[in-house]
């Protein structure tokens, strides 16, 4: 069981960081929640607007999606670590800068070396794009790579990093809700395999 201290000072980090300018603007950073003994981190993008107001991840519309999604496959929230990519709210919820996913993926890996979960799904391209490097894996756009597992040695440890569509993307495209909800039946299926 990951030492809940530690992921509790880490966030207090989070919270009071200026390592890059996006700090200025948010109302709150967004450590991430969840339980900590769990199978499944969930990596997003950055907050929006709801996520600055609120301090917490995912709970605007692409939240909503995302508990939808997470219900039919049988799996709470409870069961999973749910965190961004980048933990300040971009302006206009504008893409992260490259610059700024460099600065702040220090908090995301110390997150990951902590908790050690053996899935860790990406939802949108900038989480896959991030993890599968960081992994060494090649990729390809998220339309190709969305509902593959990957196997992968990832900051000293084996897990399985599986990319998805954010879940902003499919609250506008029926298409991407279906992929999505394929996408979290398999998980479901590999989930039941190890647990
Ligand atoms: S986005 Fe990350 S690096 Fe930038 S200020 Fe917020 S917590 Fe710090």
């Amino acid at each position: 069981m990951p030492e809940l201290g530690l992921i509790e000072t880490l966030a207090d980090e989070i919270r009071t960081c200026r390592k890059c300018e996006l700090w200025r603007q948010r109302k709150n950073a967004v450590p991430g929640e969840g339980n900590l003994d769990v199978a499944v981190m969930l990596v997003g993008e950055a907050p929006g607007y709801w996520e600055d107001v609120k301090g917490r991840p995912f709970v605007g519309a692409a939240g909503k999606m995302l508990d939808e999604m997470l219900s039919k496959a049988g799996i709470s929230r409870r069961d999973v670590y749910i965190t961004n990519v980048v933990k300040c709210r971009p302006p206009e919820n504008r893409d992260p800068l490259p610059s700024e996913i460099q600065t702040c993926t220090l908090y995301l890996d110390r997150q990951i070396k902590i908790i050690k979960p053996k899935f860790l799904v990406t939802l949108g391209r900038h989480a896959a794009s991030y993890i599968l490097a960081k992994a060494a894996i090649e990729t390809e756009g998220i339309t190709k790579i969305h509902g593959k597992i990957y196997e992968a040695s990832l900051l000293g440890f084996r897990v399985f990093v599986v990319p998805m569509y954010h879940p902003a993307a499919a609250l506008y495209k029926a298409k991407y809700q279906d992929e999505l909800y394929k996408d979290f039946q398999l998980l479901k299926l590999r989930l039941e395999r190890i647990i």
